[in-house]
């Protein structure tokens, strides 16, 4: 029968676009089912004077599995992009996440030993220890953020941009939402840690396409309606 399928996927996203590329491999059909006007989910870009721009947030892609970033590259060219994210307070550049090259610009210190002092003056170490063990709890994420890195980061890099992306004051949001912030005594601004790190040459949407070119896939139509 013409139209008779092995799986109905719902979601255009990248999971299910994997998952539709291994299954068509492996002589499958998939009919993918999704609400957006679009494939690709969070992943889907829009071209703008030839910027690839991410609509949904920026991604990156990142593995230190050596097959999984050999087979994505074997669909698509991935560029070398390393997220190395900047924070803006004033009128004063940050790097993220917090390493020597942060505590540099915000204490002008030049070695680890320095940046530990100034963090052992901040913060409560022993504190720390006991809240990232679970043996005591903060009332509230500004608490919680207070404990594990001082007033001068939290102040500067956490709290604008969590109360912000929640919409709430840090003293309102409830403190496991930042379990822990991990603090590097190196001069790495590299985001992640996996061993390989790009984004598709031309985009995301090359991808998508690529990983769905063996199913069929209707857009705008919403899988529970
Ligand atoms: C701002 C932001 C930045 C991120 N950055 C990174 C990053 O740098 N690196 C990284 O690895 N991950 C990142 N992520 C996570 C990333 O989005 C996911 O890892 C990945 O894109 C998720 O793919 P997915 O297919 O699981 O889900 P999605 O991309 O969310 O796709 C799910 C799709 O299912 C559709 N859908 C849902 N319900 C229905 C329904 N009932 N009927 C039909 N369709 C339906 C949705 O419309 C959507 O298109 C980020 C996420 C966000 C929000």
């Amino acid at each position: 029968m013409e139209n008779t399928y092995d799986y109905l996927l719902v979601g255009a996203g990248l999971y299910s676009a994997v998952f539709a590329w291994h299954a068509t491999r492996h002589g499958k059909r998939c009919l993918v089912v999704e609400r957006r006007k679009h494939p690709g989910g969070n992943l889907y870009c829009e071209c703008v004077e030839g910027i690839n721009v991410h609509c949904y947030g920026p991604h990156i892609f990142h593995t230190s599995d050596k097959k999984i970033w050999d087979t994505v590259n074997s669909i698509v060219p991935f560029n070398n992009f390393i997220n190395t994210p900047l924070a803006r307070y004033g009128n004063r550049l940050y790097n993220l996440p917090f390493n020597m090259n942060t505590f540099c610009q915000m204490w002008g210190c030049l070695s680890p030993a320095e940046a530990s002092a100034i963090l052992r003056r901040q913060c409560d170490v022993e504190l720390a220890e006991q809240l990232l063990r679970g043996h005591v709890e903060a009332q509230n994420l500004e608490e919680q953020a207070l404990r594990l890195v001082g007033r001068d980061i939290y102040d500067r890099l956490v709290k604008g941009y969590t109360e912000k992306q929640w919409g709430r004051p840090c003293a309102e949001l409830p403190a496991f939402i930042i379990r822990r912030l991990p603090v590097r005594l190196t001069f790495d601004n590299n985001y992640f840690d996996d061993s390989y790190q790009g984004i598709p040459v031309g985009g995301y949407n090359r991808l998508i396409g690529k990983l769905l070119s063996g199913s069929d896939v209707v857009l705008d139509c919403d899988y529970i309606k």
